[in-house]
């Protein structure tokens, strides 16, 4: 596709709608929005657009219509797998300016917010008033870049991922053209579900600019257990068991051996370095919880658990999961100068041990070095397998690996991605993960942005 160049033509139209201030040529700034968190190539914008009104994205997008320019929509660029990066170059509206939190419907459990806001801010708002937006994608991620890669976290096998929470919308079209979609009802039955095309588009398909969100009431009371085993499948069989016996984990996570020992370094901890389980449950009362507690306890038994740690309430949780966040920090310091290649596959929850074990017999395989951890109550494995991209061969066989991780979980019945979106990184899967249907979500493109200018060189190869 042939695309229009931003010449100093389209810098004067942009400086017409929104004004030099908001606008940036500047190489730091075109550096800064050429990358995400991934190891795809920096491809820099050729002018960066600070919007703060849904008006001004609507007269640069039909600007950029008219002109066939490429535009990229920029959360926070924390994105893992290329999303946001402008390969074909155009435009990219940094949507950081658009940072408020419009109406908080309390009575309603709902908040509408622009779509630059912090979910970390909006949760730390909403703890005032006993709500919470569960999604929690770990990074400081905008509310547009979580709706755009449909991001989800730990605690998505309770509550839900993004897509489950957003409402309605404001979006701009590629033409310009500005839509509402969706209701403040929690239920709906009314056509197609817009919210749902919107939600993991990965701003391929129109920008959002404001979204209302359905709320949770904060839990009462929390209760929290690491548990450690070994071999590694001792502990990723657990995983389905505690999820067939009716027990609804708040959060369910797992950590292989090197992973273990990563963290232990980063932060001087003194876990033992085995497979590792982290779970966490909310309810109404401490004496619930205890019930709950001793019936996991007795699953993990079952399954030679070697360590059984819990307790209840907000502090015991924080101690107990210590060791679960900063694994990508913990992973990336301990290797310095390797790129890690991130694995996001899901599989139904029967297939989790398999998967898991599938994964370390690739890497030892291929004498790649590599990590493996996860949502293991949604069925999602993340693997950081790493290597050095300029070293040809040696990122080759890390591409094979991947290769072979994801047509495994395919062949479970799986997906290539449980939260990171296909981005430029698994592009190449989904032709084998969506067969004929991707013909139906090539035509949603075309009839949306026919020009194709809405982040080009994204889920479509
Ligand atoms: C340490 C670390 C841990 C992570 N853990 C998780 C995790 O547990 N779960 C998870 O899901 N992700 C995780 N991620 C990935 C990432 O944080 C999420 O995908 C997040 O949703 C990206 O948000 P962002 O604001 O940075 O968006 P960006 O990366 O800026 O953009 C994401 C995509 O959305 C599009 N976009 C952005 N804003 C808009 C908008 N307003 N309208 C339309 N499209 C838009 C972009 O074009 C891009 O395609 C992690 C990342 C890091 C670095």
């Amino acid at each position: 596709m042939e695309y229009g160049k931003v010449t100093d033509k389209e810098l004067d139209s942009i400086r017409g709608i929104v004004g030099s201030e908001r606008m940036s040529t500047g190489e730091s700034v075109l550096d800064l929005h050429g990358k995400d968190e991934s190891f795809h190539e920096r491809r820099r914008p050729d002018v960066v657009v600070y919007p703060i009104r849904t008006e001004e994205i609507g007269q640069i997008l039909k600007m950029a219509h008219e002109r066939r320019i490429p535009v990229t929509p920029w959360g926070a660029g924390t994105s893992l797998e290329g999303n946001p990066i402008p390969v074909k170059g155009g435009i990219v509206l940094d949507l950081q300016q658009m940072n408020h939190i419009l109406e908080l419907m309390e009575g309603d459990l709902q908040v509408r917010v622009e779509a630059g806001v912090i979910y970390k801010e909006l949760n730390q708002y909403l703890s005032r008033y006993g709500l919470f937006f569960p999604p929690d994608p770990g990074a400081s991620a905008t509310i547009g870049g979580m709706v755009g890669n449909n991001a989800s976290g730990i605690r998505t096998i309770k509550y839900g991922a993004t897509k489950d929470f957003v409402l309605n919308m404001v979006i701009v079209l590629p033409s310009g053209e500005i839509i509402r979609t969706g209701t403040n009802a929690i239920k709906s039955s009314s056509g197609y579900d817009l919210c749902r095309l919107f939600v993991g588009s990965e701003g391929t398909l129109g920008v959002v600019t404001e979204v209302t969100l359905r709320l949770i009431g904060l839990p009462a009371e929390y209760m929290a257990a690491l548990a450690q085993f070994h071999p590694i499948r001792e502990a990723t069989d657990t995983v389905s068991q505690i999820m067939r016996s009716g027990f609804s984990p708040a959060a369910l996570e797992f950590l292989d051996i090197p992973t273990v020992q990563a963290v232990n370094r980063y932060k001087k901890l003194g876990l033992e370095e085995k497979p590792t389980l982290f779970i966490e449950f909310h309810g109404t009362s401490a004496t619930g919880l205890r019930e709950e507690l001793e019936m996991v306890k007795e699953i993990c038994a079952e399954n030679r658990s070697l360590r059984f740690d819990s307790g209840i309430g907000r502090e015991e949780r924080n101690r107990l999961w210590e060791a679960r966040y900063e694994v990508r920090e913990s992973i990336k310091v301990n290797n310095p100068g390797l790129y890690p290649l991130v694995i996001d596959t899901a599989v139904p929850i029967s297939k989790y041990s398999d998967m898991v074990e599938w994964g370390q017999r690739i890497l030892e395989k291929r004498g790649l070095k590599g990590y493996a951890f996860g949502h293991a109550g949604s069925g999602n494995l993340h693997m950081e397998i790493l290597g050095t991209p300029e070293e040809k061969g040696q990122w080759q066989k890390v591409r094979e690996a991947e290769e072979e991780i994801v047509s495994f979980a395919l062949q479970c019945g799986g997906t290539a991605t449980g939260e990171h979106g296909i981005g430029i990184g698994k592009r190449k899967f989904m032709k084998r993960e969506h067969g004929e249907s991707l013909k139906l979500m090539r035509q949603i493109k075309e009839l949306l942005d026919p020009d194709g200018i809405m982040n080009p060189g994204k889920i479509f190869e």
